[in-house]
C-alpha cells in the first residue's frame, strides 16, 4: 500500500487527428488533453517563468505546429509526466494532480467553474 493515493496514469494514447492526448488512470478515469492547451500550460521555468520573471509563453500569442505537436510521454518519478514535443521541448513536468485538474472531458469540465 502506498501512502500516495492519487490516481496514477496507466496508459496513454496520442490522437494525431484530434491533436489530443488521452490518459487512462488507475481509478478508471480517461482524461483528455488538447495538445495546444497542454503546451500553453507548460510549467517549466523556460515557458512559465521563475522567481517572479515571466516565461516565454507570457510574450507569445501563438505557438508553432512543432511546439504543439506531442510525440511522446515520459514518466517522471511516481508523480508526473513529461510530454515530448516535436520542437524538442521536454522540460515541463506535469504532475498527476495538474493533469487531472486540466482534464477536458465532459465530467471534469462540469465540476469546474468555466474560465475565459
Ligand atoms: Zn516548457
Ligand atoms: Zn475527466
Amino acid at each position: 500500500m502506498s501512502q500516495y493515493s492519487h490516481p496514477t496514469p496507466t496508459s496513454f494514447f496520442l490522437d494525431e487527428e484530434k491533436r489530443t492526448l488521452y490518459l487512462s488512470w488507475s481509478d478508471e478515469h480517461e482524461s483528455m488533453h488538447d495538445w495546444e492547451l497542454l503546451r500553453w500550460a507548460c510549467p517549466c521555468a523556460w515557458c512559465a517563468g521563475e522567481g517572479g520573471q515571466p516565461g516565454v509563453l507570457a510574450s507569445k500569442k501563438t505557438l508553432t505546429p512543432e511546439e504543439t505537436t506531442l510525440v511522446n510521454i515520459e514518466p517522471v518519478g511516481r508523480y508526473g509526466l513529461t510530454p515530448i514535443w516535436e520542437d524538442g521541448h521536454k522540460t515541463g513536468i506535469y504532475t498527476y494532480e495538474k493533469l487531472r485538474a486540466m482534464c477536458e472531458c465532459e465530467v471534469c469540465k462540469k465540476k469546474r467553474p468555466v474560465k475565459r
